[in-house]
């Protein structure tokens, strides 16, 4: 009989007949426990399942559990299972369209007449219970284009076949459980029985392949793990992130809100959000005032020729808001703030000795979002960035790039994020620049991010065609992950603008030009910033640090007096003298997340003292108003760092 030499993971090869399955191979090489977490393999770099057939030579990798890939692996196979599921109950008129694995788990759409509720998904998820016992395995078959159109139309399955319409290969796999059939590149587990801890997590519309001129399918969202704990750590996690919704939270704290009338995606700032926003910004300033920065303010709309000559039309166009028309010239709202910046570099001569040139600004951009994808604070039409630009010589980048890693992490680390991810994107296929001016920009950066003594991860050709960039996502207190700072170098806006500098010989060269944002936009911060600390935040932030609270009217006047004083130290405090019980009062404060409770009686009227309980139900010693402001301000120092 034929073989075939199969290589390993470790560069061990072994010869097997032709047509052995992966199963097969791996129960020669691997251990006992080590296949039984195998899920899937790789072979020559293509996923597969356990099932396929070798015939010809291999290099084989298996997939374990606790991979990524074994994860999706698991999740997709999911998603079939929760359809079959589904067809079950609901019978053939439910149209199933597409069902990904996503971050955090997997989904499926389908059309049906009627919705789908929460009781609905008892029934599915005991319907997913019962094909996980039956342990049905994945079958795969590869058919043709024209086979698999039949298929599905016999089936009337009409979003299949239009999928398999635009299909441009000849063949296409199928994969089958029990009498649910799906179009599919796969791999999956070897079975259903794999698929012990699900769980259906919500409900949403979608437009069928994201267009808002099509049919609004159904999506029913899930998720999938190899060990129950996993499951229920992550479920854990998601109701915690439920309580924290920064939408939710918006609304109880009175800090933001987005109304029809004025618009999706624009946010109303409310006055606790505003001072909260005031409090953001005059950190930032006065941070950026401390690194060598100067501020800038620029328009929000300008000449359409301006986005033409900074390419933002031909290549940002669709995202961006409308031309308006005012004395016959064409004006539109900026998606960007630098090309003011350059407009503002070009007002004079510039040279070498001036460099680096550190121009920042909280910029408002507006761009364009499909109204489907909007989201709270986190995705939204209108936003303030936290821009700035730096114009350097080629020698100042890596310094640059430094102080601006550090500048950062420090501002980060104030909000209270100090675990994040780091990468670096390098030249993508399509470019402007030259080889060398990459090369010498992503050094510039990788030795950044090493002196800074910063793990991060190369993402080959991720960069964006006009310059390489660092991106940093930092990590809540859940764990979840945001994108939020973007460092990027740029090759193209100084050409497109034809910038330039007198260098030392007196000639005249193109500057490097540095975009940065560090916490991206003010609204996702402000976002992110809400769910971190479900709504209870530090002192210095707190959009009211302390509310005066008086047991019986009796301590009316001293309460009024305190609260005076108070403000005039400049705490942002406020007073509830309501002829409520205390307990009430109490409640109310803890709920609107006040850090400090400041509680008058008789006794502290007598004494000229207060008695201070803290959001946490902990209670301080009694003290003077005097000596109140003292702890406050000395908490506000420590948590603002300066
Ligand atoms: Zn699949
Ligand atoms: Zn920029």
């Amino acid at each position: 009989m034929a073989e075939i030499t199969i290589s390993i993971t470790d560069g061990e090869e072994r010869r097997f007949p032709v047509g052995v399955t992966v199963a097969e191979v791996l129960a020669e090489l691997l251990s006992g426990k080590a296949r039984k977490r195998t899920v899937a393999a790789r072979v020559n770099d293509v996923l597969v399942d356990l099932g396929v057939r070798l015939n010809g030579d291999s290099r084989l990798e298996p997939v374990s559990m606790g991979s990524d890939e074994a994860l999706v692996i698991l999740r997709h196979s999911a998603a079939h299972v929760m359809a079959q599921a589904v067809l079950e109950i609901f019978g053939p008129e439910v149209k199933v369209a597409i069902g990904p694995a996503i971050a955090d788990g997997f989904y499926y759409d389908f059309e049906r007449g009627t919705p789908f509720t929460p009781d609905d998904f008892e029934r599915i998820e005991a319907k997913v219970g019962e094909i996980v016992a039956a342990a049905l395995p994945f079958e795969r078959k590869e058919v043709s284009v024209a086979e698999a159109m039949r298929t599905f139309e016999e089936l009337g399955q009409g979003y299949k076949v239009e999928l398999l319409q635009e299909m441009e290969h000849e063949t296409v796999s199928l994969y089958r459980q029990g009498n649910f059939v799906d179009l599919c590149r796969g791999p999956h587990v070897p079975n259903t029985g794999w698929v012990k801890a699900f769980k259906l997590v919500k409900l949403a519309g979608a437009y069928w392949r994201g267009d808002e001129k099509n049919i609004m399918l159904q999506r029913i969202y899930g998720t999938a793990f190899y060990d129950p704990k996993d499951l229920k750590a992550y479920l854990h996690n998601l109701e915690e992130a439920k309580k924290r919704d920064h939408r939710k939270l918006g609304k109880e704290l009175e800090l933001f809100s987005i109304q029809d009338q004025v618009g999706p995606g624009l946010i109303l700032w409310q006055p606790k959000g505003a001072q909260m926003r005031r409090l953001i910004e005059d950190y930032w300033k006065e941070e950026h005032y401390r690194k060598g920065y100067e501020l800038l303010y620029t328009p929000h709309i300008a000449r359409r020729e301006l986005w033409q000559t900074s390419g933002h039309l031909d290549f940002y166009g669709e995202n961006m808001f409308s031309p308006m028309e005012i004395d016959e010239v064409s004006y539109q709202l900026k998606p960007m703030n630098c090309p003011f910046h350059i407009n503002i570099y070009k007002t004079k001569m510039r040279s070498y000795r001036e460099f680096p040139i550190r121009w920042a600004e909280l910029g408002t951009v507006y761009r364009y979002e499909r109204t489907g994808v909007l989201h709270g604070l986190m995705r939204v039409r209108g936003f303030t960035q936290d821009d700035a630009h730096i114009f350097c010589r080629p020698d100042q980048l890596e310094g640059e790039i430094f102080n601006i890693l550090d500048l950062n992490l420090h501002i980060l680390k104030t909000f209270g994020f100090a675990d994040y991810d780091i990468y670096l994107s390098t030249r993508p296929e399509k470019y402007v620049g030259s080889d060398q001016h990459w090369e010498q920009a992503t050094e510039a950066l990788k030795l950044a991010l090493e002196k800074k003594g910063l793990a991060y991860e190369l993402d080959p050709g991720e960069g964006v065609f006009y310059g390489p960039k660092i991106d940093i996502k930092i990590k809540d207190v859940l764990g979840r992950s945001w994108q939020c700072s973007t460092i990027q170098v740029d090759f193209n806006l100084p050409e497109r603008f034809e910038i330039t500098y007198v260098g030392e010989d007196g000639k005249d060269h193109q500057p490097i030009m540095i975009h940065r944002a560090l916490m991206g936009s003010l609204e996702r911060f402000f976002g992110v910033l809400i769910e971190h600390y479900a709504g209870a935040f530090p002192l210095w932030l707190a959009p009211i640090q302390a509310v005066i609270v008086n047991i019986t009217d009796n301590q009316h006047d001293y309460a009024v007096k305190v609260h005076e004083e108070l403000r005039a130290a400049g705490l942002r405090v406020e007073k509830d003298l309501r002829n409520e019980k205390l307990n009430y009062k109490i409640r109310e404060a803890q709920l609107q997340k006040i850090p400090y409770m400041v509680i008058i009686g008789d006794k502290e009227v007598e004494a000229g003292q207060v008695t201070v309980r803290l959001r946490d139900g902990k209670n301080l010693p009694a003290m003077t108003p005097a000596e109140l402001v003292a702890t406050i301000r000395a908490e506000c120092e420590a948590g603002r760092g300066w």
